[in-house]
């Protein structure tokens, strides 16, 4: 049923995750569960500056969860905190099937996730380890003047 979603790069991040562990001291660690299907992720991560230095997850769940964890962190590592705000609201909106086709080039490899957009019941396996990712980057303190931009 999900044979086009189990893209071949999908298969690879999942049995050889990217990034995998526990960060010592990091700066923010946060760990969220989706309980529609049993997906669980634990990231932490290291900023130097304004940019994301460092960044590791453990967690279970289905190959989706995983595999886009492993590719969320493969691209975000040495990016900006401002870049990775800004791709993963990009990558939320290829989700969404609300943007396609070159805009979606930053993505890079996990743009192999695009086709989540057909299985509905996928997507929230799809966005968990991306919410993680949030949520580390709006708790840092400097982060409370753009709270507000936000949707809630
Ligand atoms: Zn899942």
């Amino acid at each position: 049923m999900l044979e086009d979603v189990y893209q071949e790069v999908i298969l690879d991040h999942y049995k050889c995750p990217r990034c995998q562990g526990v960060l010592i001291n990091p700066d923010r660690k946060v760990d969220l569960h989706n309980p529609l299907c049993g997906d669980q992720i634990s990231l932490t991560v290291k900023f130097s500056g304004e940019s994301i230095s460092q960044m590791a997850f453990t967690g279970h769940g289905c190959s989706i969860s995983q595999a886009a964890a492993s590719l969320m962190a493969e691209l975000l590592v040495g990016r900006p905190k401002e870049e990775a705000r800004r791709l993963s609201k990009l990558f939320r909106r290829m989700i969404k099937s609300e943007e396609s086709g070159d805009a979606l080039d930053d993505l890079g490899d996990a743009r192999a996730l695009e086709g989540v957009k057909r299985h509905s019941a996928r997507i929230k396996c799809a966005l968990l380890a991306w919410d993680c990712v949030d949520r580390a980057l709006d708790e840092s303190p400097e982060s409370s003047s753009m709270r507000e931009e936000l949707p809630k």
